[in-house]
């Protein structure tokens, strides 16, 4: 039995028939890829998680309980460490995403009656753009240190004007890899004119959730419609994906649904390239997309995305 668990719970994101899909982890500093990312190449060694890199590295908890703003040395410093940990040396780095859930007090931004509506992720450039300019400066500099190429991305991109001017700015710095996290439904319905300005998107389901479903992430009596096996949510990842296919372009995961075993199956049928969690949710969702063909990945996702209800769609989508 061990022997079958740890073919399983190693190597690269595969369904059963070899479609890749990549695995990739949520991160907020260089700590999160210590003792519990210990894949070793030869496949032995300590029962670590084997990720193929970093698909979500959450920089705002550098800027968590600060009175100024981390200076560009400090960020420069922090991005390098992360970019020579990580499995692969793949990083997806977001800039800042502050506001609502993140507020920070440097920013000195006014109050606002509804913040998950107003100046939070990529917006906040609107108002103090040299934090995003120093934060652009400082992951060109900590790559260049590094011998890495981070993708990056921003957060809450809602219009393809925004996207351009994000994608100017890392550009003008030698940025290669430039994203976009698809948080607001206006920019899934955009997802392809996106992508004619950006390298890759990848969908945050937390915030998608939120805005789609008109619902605040942190309510617990709404929890029904946040769950992520809700099919408006599934749509809009599938036209997502359908983006991604057509202009040959990655299109990944980074939101909670990803780290569900079964959902898993539904994401990568509705045609996701990658899939980024939480390192406890690798091993599970390698097992889950192990178990199940692309046919049936894309069976799972008809019959989801075919559901009233998220706990019909649960129930119709069986594991193999
Ligand atoms: C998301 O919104 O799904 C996401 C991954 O970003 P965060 O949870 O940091 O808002
Ligand atoms: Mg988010």
């Amino acid at each position: 039995a061990d022997r079958r668990r740890s073919a399983t719970s190693r190597g690269p994101g595969r369904t059963s028939d070899d479609h890749p899909v990549k695995l990739l982890l949520n991160i907020g500093s260089v700590d999160d890829l210590g003792p519990a990312v210990t894949g070793s190449p030869s496949g032995e060694g300590p029962a670590g998680v084997d990720a193929e890199g970093v698909g979500l590295f959450r920089t705002e908890f550098l800027f968590l309980d600060r009175r100024e703003a981390p200076g560009y040395e400090e960020q420069v410093a922090a991005y390098e460490a992360v970019f020579r940990a990580a499995p692969g040396g793949h990083v997806v780095i977001r800039t800042l995403d502050a506001g609502t859930d993140k507020p920070l007090p440097f920013l000195g931004l006014p109050e606002e009656p509804n913040p998950a509506l107003g100046i939070r992720g990529l917006r906040v450039s609107r108002v103090r753009p040299e934090v995003l300019d120093t934060q652009l400066d400082a992951i060109a500099e900590a790559a260049r240190a590094a011998g890495a190429q981070p993708w990056v991305m921003a957060p809450m991109v809602t219009t393809v004007s925004e996207a351009a001017d994000f994608a100017g700015r890392a550009r003008a710095r030698g940025i290669t890899h430039v994203g976009a996290m698809v948080e607001v439904p206006a920019a899934a319905l955009r997802a392809g004119r996106l992508l004619n300005e950006l390298d890759f998107l990848s969908i945050g389901t937390n915030d998608l959730s939120q805005y789609t479903f008109a619902s605040d992430r942190q309510h617990g009596e709404l929890a029904d419609l946040l769950d992520p096996w809700q099919a408006a949510l599934l749509q809009l990842i599938a036209d997502c994906a359908a983006a991604g296919q057509a202009a040959g372009k990655p299109v990944g995961v980074c939101g909670e649904a990803a780290a569900d075993p079964l959902l898993a199956t539904v994401l990568v049928g509705l045609g996701v390239t990658s899939l980024s969690m939480s390192a406890p949710s690798i091993a599970p969702v390698r097992d889950s997309l192990a178990a199940h063909s692309l046919a049936r990945c894309r069976d799972n996702a008809r019959v989801a995305l075919g559901a009233d209800d998220p706990l019909q769609a649960r129930k119709l989508v069986l594991p193999d």
